[in-house]
């Protein structure tokens, strides 16, 4: 069914708590948590709790949700205190633009300058 746990999937494992990771803010319907390989000073993925291929599939089936990731990662932000010099949210879709996890995450990039555009 759609949104359900993916026996193989990472961020579903790391939502349930069966794998670690360094978490940083969890609400009813996402968590967020430090990315292993981090790019800037500040960089924390919010994932939903529901499993879904990308950002596109999760804002087609449950938009309430969608908005609850925006709104995590503003206050990841805001707690990161990156709010105010600026910070980024990517959504990598698809292979070609360098997605390797498919379960829906923004990356919260910050605290550094940031090129435009991006490589
Ligand atoms: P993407 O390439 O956009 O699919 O992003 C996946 C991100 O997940 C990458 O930035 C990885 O560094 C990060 N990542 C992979 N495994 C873990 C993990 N166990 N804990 C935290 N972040 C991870
Ligand atoms: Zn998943």
């Amino acid at each position: 069914m759609a949104g359900e746990p993916q026996a193989d999937c990472l961020f579903c494992k790391i939502v349930a708590g069966d794998v670690p990771a360094d978490i940083v803010r969890e609400s009813a319907t996402t968590v967020a948590f430090r990315d292993i390989n981090p790019q800037a000073p500040t960089h924390v993925l919010v994932v939903p709790r529901a499993h879904y291929r990308d950002a596109a599939s999760l804002a087609a089936a449950e938009p309430h949700i969608m908005a609850d990731l925006l709104c995590e990662a503003a206050a990841v932000a805001v707690d990161e205190k990156v709010d105010e010099t600026g910070y980024r949210v990517v959504f990598n879709t698809g292979s070609g633009a360098g997605q390797t996890v498919w379960h829906t995450h923004a990356h919260v990039l910050g605290g550094r300058g940031m090129e435009w555009p991006p490589g």
